[in-house]
């Protein structure tokens, strides 16, 4: 398989919080996309693997992407560990993206930042020839950040809006995360849908607001971006 766009993030429904309506969109587009969930997401809160598994695969389904896989690294122990960044420079050399969406490499949860360096190191890995590793060399050719949840300005946004709702069901499919059974409503944690919802309302349109529209995405990447036309440049200066 080639993919055009992978997304690899720590847990799952991590993808679909960052960057899902852009793998719709580019979906839409033609692309072939996928997704890598570094753990299961075992050590959540709510919910067993299974579930999680299954509620992915909804979400996967939602956001039309090609491919969907785990790597099987331990849930609240992401590191960028050899044997890790090793079995990533494999799925790499099988999907052969051209696209790479990394979290941003800076975040609260430890997972999140260290996901951000084993994919960025896998990918390095990936491309070495040397590599006591089977499958062909490989390296992708651009490697974003998404960045939703941090207070970086983004290198670029991208326009969501007609992408929105389903992005949103895509989110919601995480629904033993964020619709806890009756039984379970009283833990400490407590992830309340009401909450999460205005919340990613606030952030897509607060980002959408910054390009003139409705609901944006935003992303980094360390290069700066070549522009070819620049008649052709989008979003009003005055
Ligand atoms: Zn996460």
């Amino acid at each position: 398989m080639k993919l055009d766009v992978l997304a690899i993030a720590a847990h799952p429904d991590d993808v679909e919080l960052t960057c899902g309506g852009t793998l719709l969109k580019m979906a839409e587009k033609g692309y072939k996309t996928g997704i890598l969930d570094l753990t299961e997401g075992e050590m959540g809160t709510r919910g067993t693997p299974e579930t999680r598994a299954k509620e992915a695969a909804t979400a996967a389904k939602l956001l039309k992407v090609s491919w969907r896989g785990t790597l099987g690294v331990p849930d609240s122990d992401v590191q960028p560990s050899r044997a890790h960044k090793l079995s990533l420079a494999k799925v790499i050399r099988e999907l052969r993206p051209r696209t790479v969406i990394l979290p941003y490499w800076e975040a609260r949860h430890p997972d999140h930042y260290h996901a951000s360096t084993l994919g960025y190191e896998g990918c390095f890995l990936a491309g070495l020839k040397q590599l006591p590793l089977e499958g062909e060399p490989y390296r992708p050719f651009k490697i974003l950040y998404a960045t939703s949840f941090e207070g970086m300005p983004p290198t670029f946004i991208v326009d969501v809006t007609k992408q929105y709702e389903i992005r949103r069901r895509a989110i919601l499919a995480f629904r033993s995360q964020f619709r806890p059974a009756r039984s379970e409503r009283k833990q400490r944690v407590y992830l309340a849908i009401d909450e999460l919802d205005p919340k990613m309302d606030l952030l897509a349109r607060h980002y959408g607001q910054m390009i003139g529209v409705k609901y944006g995405e935003p992303f980094l990447q360390k290069e700066l971006m070549a522009v070819e036309d620049i008649v052709a440049l989008p979003v009003r200066s005055i």
